[in-house]
């Protein structure tokens, strides 16, 4: 049996990550590291210490508890920090959160049978979710294997970049339905901004594409709108030339989301640029301009 990765969270009641009700499993560590990413918990494959200098009531119980003298007057120096978590064990209103925990197999399939009867009526599952769930294949194949064995949909959100040999053999017999997310399609600033080449990840959707129209598992592209990076008109553009290309004819775009800030600001990041606001519905309607012969979900 594979080593349990570390997860963020196991999320109940969802009805954003695929059909009906679902459990989503966010899984810890991706192999991209998109400068705007909206799930910065999920980036790093280690525990981190989260801050919430909003919640701290200053009672300095953390700071003589840091043996490493990393805390002072409400900050983390986190160049300092050794991640010990000894200062969440002493924090009385929860500013310092540990992000990060092993979940076994059991844990999360004990989950998916309280949730049946609601995944059942709604048309739901459990949905995998980073982070990148793929880093972990090994586990994550007996995790949707057992989850097939319940009776329970499977939905896979993922960046794309895996080994695609891997992912076929472990993981894709048992997913029932895949979110793919394209990102910039103009490899030197994928590199710039998420942090790797592309190449990997669109070579991927073409051939999980080209696999889901043979009665392959159901691949559906998702772009995020993220102001500066992929919602520009040469990226959609591009974006929108390039799934044509794959025959796919259908693609869902999702919303900014400006909370992502917040997030990384708590684990010691620095967002890499300032838009505070959600999409205008301008903003959006330009955007689906460009995917006009696509179904747009
Ligand atoms: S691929 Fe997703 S989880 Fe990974 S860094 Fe990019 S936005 Fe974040
Ligand atoms: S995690 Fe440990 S080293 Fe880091 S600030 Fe807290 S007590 Fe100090």
């Amino acid at each position: 049996m594979a080593i349990a990765p570390l997860i963020v969270e196991i999320k109940g009641n969802s009805l954003d990550d695929g059909p009906g009700i679902r459990s989503v499993v966010f899984f810890k560590g991706c192999p991209l590291s998109c400068d705007w990413c909206h799930n910065p918990e999920g980036k790093e494959l280690h525990v981190e210490l989260a801050f919430d200098a909003g919640a701290c009531v200053h009672a300095g119980a953390c700071v003589k508890a840091c043996e490493a003298g990393a805390l002072d007057a409400g900050r983390v120096d986190r160049e300092r920090c050794t991640r010990c978590m000894l200062c969440v064990e002493v924090c009385p209103s929860g500013a310092l959160r540990t992000v990060g925990r092993q979940a076994t197999l059991a844990e999360i399939l004990r989950v998916a049978e309280r949730y049946k009867p609601f995944y059942r009526t709604s048309g739901g599952g459990v949905t995998v979710s980073g982070g990148e769930p793929t880093l972990h294949m090994e586990f994550l194949g007996e995790l949707l294997s057992a989850l097939k064995a319940l009776g329970v949909h499977t939905l896979l959100e993922t960046c794309g970049q895996f080994s695609l040999e891997s992912y076929l053999a472990r993981v894709d017999p048992y997913v029932d339905q895949v979110y793919f997310d394209i990102k910039i399609l103009d490899d030197e600033a994928h590199r710039r901004h998420c942090g790797s080449s592309n190449a990997r990840t669109l070579a991927n959707f073409r051939a999980l594409h080209v696999r889901s129209v043979a009665g392959g598992t159901p691949v559906l592209a998702r772009i995020a709108l993220i102001p500066e990076r992929t919602a520009t008109a040469e990226n959609l553009e591009a974006a929108a030339r390039f799934l044509r290309d794959c025959g796919a004819s259908r693609v869902a775009l999702l919303d900014y989301n400006p909370l992502w800030h917040a997030k990384a600001v708590k684990l010691g990041g620095t967002p890499c640029f300032a838009r505070s606001s959600w999409l205008t519905p301008e903003e959006r309607a330009r955007a689906r301009a460009y995917f006009a012969d696509f179904e747009v979900v």
